[in-house]
């Protein structure tokens, strides 16, 4: 629970005395790839036990001291978020749903042992970095401004409990267009690895699930694949989710399916905003278990016809092929179906602005 001190508190500011300059600025618009440049500027608020949070800044893009047996470097108690601010078609700028973001912050926060961060603060960090560093959002058609609110244990402790100290950041990056209309489907392999086990973080934003999934990544890469796929940790049939987004099916009766959030199952925005448009639109949403097997028996009959994933980065992403070690097989055509098509062209339109919000899910920052 937050306090009413920590709801009152107020950002101090102490801007970046050496900014980059225009020229440099705007190299890194011209090309900026993703995840490799940052804004001038980041949020920090503290908390430590006994006080909440405090000290919330804004203040230059900055290395952070920190001791090394803080918690965080050894026990890996960390978890971050990842959305996306953008440049709308009359200059304004929006976010996309930031308060299930800043929901699913304190859910991961929950099962990390952490404290959880009031939601308005979470928002209002966003909305102060973008005000401040707008000039660093791209203005090319599918760029974006990435924000990654993350928060790590701090407390210099080598004993084996929850940290006393945390510190919550907000750092931006520009980022180039990821979505292209047309872009080729990818081709996914089947890991043997697995990514989150009954009881454990699947549903979790945090970084020890990604850590744990570099070497299955690699492998998918090292066989000439685009994403990792995993199933699930118990029965090794259930198709969970990629690296790092979430999985649809669509059938010849056009009804859709998306696997169930049972815990081993990051809960994206994006599959949850996907599913509402897809309802809209009077699809069938089925939440279920769809095993590697059915998947491939369905492909090769021609009964499945589309396979997506979707997260913030990429937003929605054909699947045309999956490889594993019984082999592989081809979804559809192997490119890019109509409906993985035009889901994501309705989706990209109400985060650009380019269709009428009905849900409320676009907040103008300015
Ligand atoms: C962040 C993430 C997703 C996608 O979630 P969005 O809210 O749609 O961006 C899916 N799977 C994993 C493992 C993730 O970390």
């Amino acid at each position: 629970m937050a306090s009413p001190a920590e709801a009152a508190l107020t950002f101090s500011l102490e801007p970046n005395p050496a900014p980059a300059s225009d020229a440099t600025r705007a190299a890194v618009l011209a090309n900026p790839g993703f995840g490799t440049h940052f804004t001038d500027h980041m949020v920090t608020i503290d908390w430590s036990e006994g006080t909440g949070w405090h000290d919330a800044k804004v203040s230059a893009y900055a290395p952070i001291p920190l001791d090394p047996a803080a918690a965080v470097l050894h026990y890996a108690q960390e978890i971050f978020e990842g959305l996306k601010a953008y440049k709308q078609a009359d200059s304004s700028i929006s976010l996309f749903r930031p308060d299930a973001n800043a929901e699913r912050f304190n859910q991961s926060a929950t099962r990390l042992a952490m404290p959880t961060l009031p939601e308005s603060l979470f928002i209002e960090a966003i909305e102060k970095l973008v005000e401040l560093d707008k000039a660093w959002i791209p203005d090319a058609e599918g760029a974006s401004l990435y924000l990654r609110p993350f928060m790590i244990a701090t407390e210099a402790f080598l004993g084996v409990r929850p940290a006393k100290t945390y510190k919550f950041i907000l750092i931006a990056s520009p980022a180039g267009n990821y979505f292209k209309s047309g872009a080729p489907a990818v081709s996914i392999w089947v890991s043997d690895y697995t990514r989150a086990a009954p009881g454990g973080t699947g549903a979790a934003k945090c970084g020890g699930n990604y850590a744990a999934s570099l070497v299955p990544q690699g492998e998918a890469l090292a066989r000439g694949h685009d994403q990792v796929v995993f199933l699930d940790a118990a029965e090794h049939k259930w198709i969970e989710e990629l690296g790092g987004m979430n999985l649809f099916y669509v059938f010849d009766d056009g009804t859709i399916l998306t696997p169930a959030l049972t815990g081993t199952i990051l809960p994206g925005i994006t599959r949850r905003s996907l599913i509402a448009l897809l309802r809209e639109e009077g699809l069938t949403v089925n939440e279920g278990r769809y095993s590697l097997d059915q998947w491939r028996e369905d492909a090769t009959s021609g009964k499945l016809v589309e396979t997506f994933a979707c997260g913030t980065a990429a937003v929605v992403t054909a699947v045309g092929k999956v490889a594993g070690n019984d082999g592989e097989f081809t979804i559809g055509s192997g490119g890019p179906g109509q409906l993985t098509e035009k889901v994501k062209a309705r989706l990209v339109a109400i985060q650009r602005g380019q269709a009428e919000d009905t849900h409320g899910w676009v907040r103008k920052i300015a």
